[in-house]
């Protein structure tokens, strides 16, 4: 077994100070030094610098973890060799690319410390000895490794320095801290008996007060590097990774994450705290005093000109520069009624925790001090409370405090920037964002310092949460989750609008309408990426997809970790007519050109409305009634406005207009329902067209809009369609067609007789009758000025009550009628900015 105390520096009574040079630190972290070329590679960037090069290197990637799984293993009385070989065989492979001859010295070395480790790990088997260190020097051996590594591949004229040799530092709840002056003192001796000009330094380890191997806990050589930044009076660190630089979020989570130019010692360390793992939450400590410039760079992209650290940033375009998250807390809360205004409560509870060692990552108190919350760290939730509850005993037994309440499963997700400072409405903003993805906050907590606002959430809404944050700060687009159901020709012609569009949308308003899945009535497509609204239809082909589950597909659509969801439904099925309620309530958003709802059964109408409201979510049919036209928003705004409807009539259905746009008489009204089903105006049965159901439903919807709750069977509906021909079969109808004639050049006889016209109107008046049919109108109504297939709608109000509001234009048509759709999922995505 290896010797417990670590070689020794021999200290002189006061040593000599080295002279001060320029000097630029380095620190490569495990992502840079995956295998020998990128070790190589590294020399290429420490080059050109004229100054001093301390370089502190990490472990190679992967080792560490590594290595902690070897103890565990050893500890738990498992088998360590075969890991402990691979480990070996793989710092063995990447030395010959540096050493031709396995016998040569770095071969030698590398095995030297394999065989140490082998020594470490069988005292950990067998249990003797001091385990803390024991643990220390297994988990700190991959630094050891890759430093001789990197020594080769720099060159000769390259020392090393064993950081366990210099740095002093002693293990405390809130981290490792360094004893500055032992440290100071030892490097210098070092430096004398070695005077290097370029030294790789070993990272994440160190040594405490008496000598023994400790480290500096997971992700330490950051900390390591500023350390050494200090101690060789640096002028400069940069801090070499896999990233561009500090992301204004975990990019794992949030792939939209922009890298940021600049950042302030502050909002670097609070970003750390909060979890973003770049950089360990130490760092800027050693060197904040001494206001060293921090560089973030990537190893691999050395081109990027990273992020810079420094004491001050300029101001960003948003408060907000970045976000982070805490993952694995929980909220312990002291409920004490009788406990309002009774001093020191807070102080009391935090001593508590203070004495048991629980760290506390969050606050929060309300004004009343009825309840005080802590976020603690999971694994210390349980002795945090028992802490609390021993510290208010007396309390709990008078009555005056309730108790603890444990809360788990959650994470902080915390928006940190300088730019929050005195800027209002940030707060909110973040609440907003959250509330609009369906977050629920736990707890809040802003520090005096206004640099942020951290909150407690579901561990499962982490990702969402984070995305939704980071749109509504505008760093990242509104990311929307989009379902079509219906590739009719409606569907195709939205999707095919949205494929033109949305490249431009994203870019332009900062909106990401994400198409997630397709559905027929009977298959369906899902995708976890983005689907190409140009070609989606084709994944329904034949048996391609899978049999349509309309609950697995919102399910889908609803993805937990985006923020919005949204199901367009194209459809003219009443099944599909039948989910909105529970996908309303589910908090997805629903846009549809499908009169079911809106014309359908009462009772479903009210859960609609209801679940609305519960679900915080939309529902947006425009083009159920004049397909691209504003006829809804016409009438919403009207009502919204404060004025008062006195009535509502029109022409509400295409193909209607057109046939009574061209009926003047000189063809019989057969011939024109002939042409105008050969022109695909009229659905393949024209008497769904001509019995008025569908303009009936139009006006439900209309009706319902203003306010007044009508159904399909209060509407007097005049069929167009003769008694006799009503039950026939199709064919029959249409061999039949010429009965219609006489009886309607009949009543356009008789309208011409009093200078009038015919239209199919529908009328909705003041007291609430509504009715559909074929009127006699005169020359000077605005029906009668209308063109080809024309809906018209006259609005008759308090404010147009002499001469009404007219919305008219071409009301039929898949794409107007898809246009009307997209309108309406574009309010909902700009809502949401
Ligand atoms: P190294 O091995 O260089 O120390 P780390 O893996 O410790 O690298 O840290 C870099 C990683 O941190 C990135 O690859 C990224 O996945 C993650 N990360 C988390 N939050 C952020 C953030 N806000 N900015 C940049 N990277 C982040
Ligand atoms: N190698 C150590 C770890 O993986 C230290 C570091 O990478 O910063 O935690
Ligand atoms: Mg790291």
């Amino acid at each position: 077994m290896s010797s417990a105390v670590l070689s020794e520096v021999p200290l002189a009574a006061a040593p000599a100070q080295p002279p001060a040079l320029a000097c630029h630190v380095h620190k490569f972290g495990g992502s840079s030094l995956a295998d020998a070329a990128c070790i190589r590679a590294l020399a290429g960037l420490v080059a050109d610098d004229a100054r001093l090069r301390p370089v502190v290197v990490s472990a190679m990637h992967g080792t560490t973890n590594a290595l902690v799984a070897l103890a565990d293993a050893a500890r738990g009385g498992a088998d360590w060799k075969p890991g402990w070989d691979v480990l070996r065989q793989r710092h063995l492979d990447t030395a010959s690319a540096f050493e031709a001859a396995p016998a040569g010295s770095l071969h030698a070395a590398i095995e030297g410390e394999f065989a140490l480790l082998a020594d470490d790990l069988q005292a950990l088997a067998g249990g003797s000895g001091d385990m803390a260190k024991l643990d220390a020097r297994i988990h700190g051996a991959g630094e050891l490794l890759s430093s001789r590594l990197v020594q080769a591949a720099l060159g000769p004229g390259w020392q090393r320095l064993d950081a366990r040799d210099v740095l002093v530092v002693q293990a405390g709840e809130m981290g490792a801290s360094v004893d500055w002056d032992a440290s100071r003192a030892r490097l210098a001796q070092w430096r004398l008996a070695n005077a290097p000009r370029d030294v790789v330094v070993t990272g994440f380890v160190a040594r405490d007060a008496q000598g023994r191997a400790t480290t500096l806990g997971r992700n330490g050589s950051d900390y390591s590097a500023a350390i050494f930044a200090n101690l060789f009076d640096a002028d400069a660190l940069t801090i070499w990774t896999d990233v561009d630089g500090v992301l204004s979020a975990d990019p794992r989570l949030v792939p939209d994450a922009v890298c940021l130019d600049a950042m302030s010692y502050a909002e670097a360390c609070e970003l750390a705290y909060f979890g973003a793992k770049v950089l360990h939450p130490q760092t800027l400590a050693p060197v904040q005093g001494r206001g060293v410039p921090v560089r973030i760079r990537n190893s691999r992209n050395p081109a990027a000109p990273g992020t810079l650290i420094a004491p001050d940033s300029a101001p960003a375009a948003s408060p907000v520069k970045g976000l982070s998250l805490v993952p694995d807390v929980a909220v312990l809360e002291l409920v004490g009624n009788g406990l309002v205004g009774v001093p020191g409560m807070a102080e009391r509870m935090f001593a508590a925790l203070n004495r048991a060692g629980v760290s506390v990552t969050m606050i929060s108190q309300g004004s009343s001090e009825h309840s005080i919350c802590c976020v603690v760290r999971a694994d210390q939730a349980e002795r945090g409370r028992d802490a609390i509850v021993a510290a208010f005993a007396d309390a709990i037994v008078d009555g005056q405090a309730q108790g603890v309440a444990v809360t788990h499963d959650l994470c902080v997700l915390a928006a940190v920037g300088d730019g929050m400072v005195g800027t209002q409405g940030v707060a909110a903003r973040l609440f907003d964002g959250l509330a609009q993805a369906r977050v629920n906050i736990r707890a809040i907590a802003q520090g005096a310092s206004e640099r942020n606002i951290s909150v407690a959430i579901a561990q499962a809404d982490a990702t969402r949460a984070l995305r939704a944050a980071h749109a509504a700060f505008w760093l990242s687009p509104q990311t929307v989750s989009v379902g079509v159901i219906g590739p009719g020709q409606v569907g195709k012609a939205l999707l095919a609008q949205l494929a033109g569009v949305l490249p431009g949308l994203r870019a332009q308003s900062g909106v990401d309408l994400r198409l997630r899945g397709v559905a027929s009535s009977r298959r369906m497509h899902l995708s976890d990426g983005a689907l190409d609204p140009a070609h989606a239809v084709d994944a329904l082909r034949g048996e391609a997809g899978q049999p349509c589950d309309l609950d697995a597909f919102a399910a889908h659509i609803r993805a937990s970790h985006l923020p919005h969801a949204m199901i367009v439904d194209c459809s003219a099925s009443d099944a599909v007519a039948a989910r909105y309620p529970q996908w309303l309530a589910a908090g997805i958003h629903v846009v549809t050109p499908n009169k079911h709802a809106g014309s359908g059964d009462w009772a479903r109408y009210a859960a609609i409305a209801a679940a609305r409201r519960s679900g915080q979510s939309r529902f947006l049919y425009e083009a159920t009634v004049g397909a691209g036209l504003p006829v809804i928003f016409t009438l919403r705004n009207l009502l919204d406005t404060g004025d008062t409807l006195h009535g509502i009539d029109g022409m509400l259905s295409g193909t209607l207009a057109w046939l009574f746009n061209s009926f003047d008489g000189s063809r019989p009204f057969s011939a024109l329902v002939r042409e105008a089903r050969a022109l695909g105006y009229t659905e393949p049965d024209p008497r769904d067209d001509l019995s008025g159901l569908d303009v009936a439903r139009k006006l439900v919807i209309l009706a319902r809009e203003a306010g007044r709750p009508l159904s399909l069977d209060d509407v007097a509906v005049e069929s167009l369609v003769p008694e006799a021909l009503r039950e026939v079969p199709v064919e029959a109808f249409l061999d039949r067609l010429e009965e219609m004639d006489v009886p309607m050049q009949a009543r356009l006889d008789a309208a011409r007789a009093d200078g009038c016209g015919l239209r199919h109107i529908a009328k909705l008046d003041q007291g609430g009758h509504a009715s559909v049919g074929v009127r006699a109108l005169p020359a000077d109504h605005a029906c009668m000025h209308t063109r080809l297939t024309d809906n018209l709608v006259q609005f008759t109000t308090a404010r147009y009550a002499d001469n009404p509001l007219v919305v008219q234009g071409p009301g039929a048509g898949p794409q107007v009628t898809a246009a009307g759709v997209f309108g309406d999922v574009l309010a909902i995505a700009h809502a949401l900015r």
